[in-house]
């Protein structure tokens, strides 16, 4: 998975591999490409529990549905908290870049962009 800069597309994100336990959250302070600022505010990256919220629910769904479809209902509940289990780290990353790719550039134009954006009427 590229987790790169939502600005220019080449920058990482994330300081570690997904691997790295414990680390596999930290970024960058800025952008090593376009010295974008990853987090525009304070808390910026608060914001991504509710993602994080967004993604398990639809992954608990989504899962429930195929387990449902394949006939393997009995081992839905174990099946998928062992499934979220081991993609925490995946889940946490992409609430992460779902921040900066959506939340971003809707909330922080100016920062985003780099200059402020004229409304165009
Ligand atoms: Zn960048």
């Amino acid at each position: 998975m590229a987790c790169k800069c939502p600005r220019c597309g080449k920058g990482r994100v994330f300081t570690q591999s997904i691997v790295s336990l414990g680390k596999f959250s930290d970024t960058f302070d800025n952008c090593p490409n376009c010295n974008l600022a990853y987090e525009p505010e304070t808390g910026f990256f608060f914001g991504a529990m509710y993602w994080s919220y967004a993604l398990i629910v639809g992954t608990i769904i989504t899962g429930g549905v195929i387990m449902k479809l394949a006939g393997w209902w009995d081992y839905a509940i174990g099946g998928i908290m062992a499934f979220l289990l081991l993609n925490i780290p995946v889940i946490i990353r992409y609430s992460r870049m779902l921040m900066l790719f959506i939340v971003y550039p809707m909330m922080y134009k100016e920062k985003f962009y780099g200059h402020p954006i004229e409304d165009e009427e």
